[in-house]
């Protein structure tokens, strides 16, 4: 596959406008299918990152005078460029990253939506009048842009996990400087190649590139700078909680989309077929790497050996490969260390009693591809059980009652996505309101839309993307106190 507009492959990074690093240095980006280099970008530091919060901090002072109708109209143009040039954007995803091109066409025009929504969600009310505590007093509260925001992304999804923090930011009025993961920066800079093509004003949107040693140094900058208003994280609740302590030194507001170790239940009363369509979906889909992937199988002990069975032969239909060939359903790992991760997971949860069904170890393909696996007889000491596995491996559990179910389900420090499968109404609402969760799938496992607010309890995060939520989270809240109108 070819990309065909050759300008959406940067090769640098956008401080104000296109630049390299002060002193030229790169590093490589590399395709974990083939593990050759696929393009360099600046390797950048504090300098650099310093350079990116005043020309935001500038560009905001003029953003937020804008009209909403103008802005509305630059993020709409956006999506539409992002929509016509879907293809190559999909391709540059697959190289970097490794997922299938369909997966990756799906990411992209998704992210677009996220535009789409927030053009019109930024047009909406908001503030209100209250009725005051004096005669001579009027209350009224309004909603402010909250400033300059640093979004700092994962790897697992490139341009989804930018567009839905960039998007409500700019239809609030705020400017962001983007922190993307070293492994997969070529898409989001491609993206906001296209945001400027859109007409957006140079400044309103920057992306820093540096590589993992200049990581930290990118991230103190935009922990302790005082121009900054928002930390917006998505990654680890490990790298979360530091980046976390060191915003607090400076009181940064914060939003973070963190890990997650998903419980997926089928009770004896649900729709099979639905449920093992669901499964493989939530499960294998970007190998295994979603922060909303399933992480613990639980099937009730009436239909526990016919699931088992059908779930297996599905699984063994999964074909790996190169996520730029067509028909491939799952592409290689992100690096060889998650291969790694995958094998220590399986070895831990065989020593500890469990029972491997199907797949196992590497794929033949090479050492970032695995087999999709299966391990029955899982339980919660088990590696895989406590953390999230975030690779191509299926723990299942077998349980009897729905009280023990819950319990099981709720073990977790994490909680943002939990599935269950039920044709009881009943049922229904009782499982739905017990699971601590941010995100319930009943009866589906395809809940992702722009509308709807996404985030978790406990320690998969603070704070919710999409929504109304989600631009709220971009705005500060002013109460202003009226006096002296008898
Ligand atoms: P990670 O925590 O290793 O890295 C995330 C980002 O933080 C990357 O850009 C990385 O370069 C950056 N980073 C790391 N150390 C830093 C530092 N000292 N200063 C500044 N930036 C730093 O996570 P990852 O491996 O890229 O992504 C996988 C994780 O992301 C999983 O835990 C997954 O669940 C989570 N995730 C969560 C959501 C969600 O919405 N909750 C969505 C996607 C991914």
């Amino acid at each position: 596959m070819i990309i065909k507009n050759k300008d959406l492959l940067c090769s640098k990074a956008i401080i104000g406008d296109w630049c390299n690093a002060f002193d030229k240095s790169t590093f490589n980006i590399m395709n974990p299918a083939t593990n050759e280099s696929i393009g360099t970008l600046p390797n950048m530091g504090e300098h650099e990152t310093i350079k990116a919060i005043e020309i935001a901090n500038e560009a905001f002072q003029m953003w937020k005078n804008q009209t909403v109708d103008f802005r509305s109209n630059i993020l709409r143009s956006w999506a539409e460029l992002i929509r016509e040039n879907k293809d190559d954007l999909a391709v540059i995803m697959t190289m970097e990253q490794g997922k299938t091109i369909k997966e990756s066409i799906g990411e992209i025009v998704y992210s677009a939506s996220f535009l789409d929504w927030y053009a019109e969600e930024a047009q909406r009310p908001i503030g209100r009048m209250m009725p005051a505590h004096q005669t001579d007093q009027k209350i009224l509260i309004t909603h402010e842009p909250l400033g300059v925001g640093a979004t700092i992304t994962p790897w697992n999804f490139p341009a989804l996990m930018v567009m839905r923090e960039v998007a409500p930011a700019l239809a609030a009025g705020c400017t962001v400087v983007i922190k993307p993961s070293e492994l997969t920066p070529l898409t989001p800079l491609a993206l906001v190649k296209l945001a400027i093509d859109a007409g957006l004003p140079l400044g309103v949107l920057s992306v820093i590139t540096g590589d993992k040693k200049n990581t930290p140094k990118i991230g103190d900058v935009l922990t302790s700078h005082l121009k900054i208003n928002k930390i917006s994280f998505t990654g680890s609740t490990a790298t979360g909680i530091m980046l976390a302590k060191k915003a607090m030194e400076s009181v940064k507001k914060m939003s973070l989309e963190l890990g997650g170790n998903a419980p997926f239940i089928v009770f004896d009363d649900a729709d099979i077929d639905a449920a093992l369509t669901g499964l493989i979906s939530s499960k294998y889909r970007n190998s295994g790497q979603a922060c909303v992937a399933t992480n613990r199988v639980f099937i009730q002990k009436g239909i526990y050996n016919d699931f088992i069975v059908k779930f297996i032969k599905k699984v063994e239909l999964l074909k790996v490969g190169n996520g730029l060939d067509a028909d491939v359903d799952m592409g290689p790992l992100i690096s060889i260390e998650a291969s790694e991760n995958m094998e220590n997971y399986i070895k831990d949860s065989l020593l500890k009693g469990g029972e491997l069904l199907t797949g196992g170890k590497r794929h033949k393909l090479g050492k970032s591809f695995f087999e999709p696996t299966v391990i029955a007889n899982a339980s919660d000491e088990m590696m895989p059980c406590q953390c999230e596995i975030f690779g191509p491996l299926t723990m299942i559990q077998k349980f009897d009652s729905e009280e023990e179910v819950i319990k099981l389900a709720n073990n977790s420090i994490h909680g943002l996505a939990a599935y269950f499968y039920s044709n009881d109404r009943k049922r229904s609402w009782r499982v739905s309101e017990a699971l601590k969760a941010g995100i319930i799938g009943e009866n589906t496992v395809s809940f992702s839309t722009p509308r709807a607010p996404f985030g978790g309890y406990k320690q998969s995060g603070i704070g919710r993307n999409g929504g109304s939520e989600g631009l709220v989270e971009w705005q500060e809240v002013k109460y202003r106190c009226i006096g002296d109108l008898n």
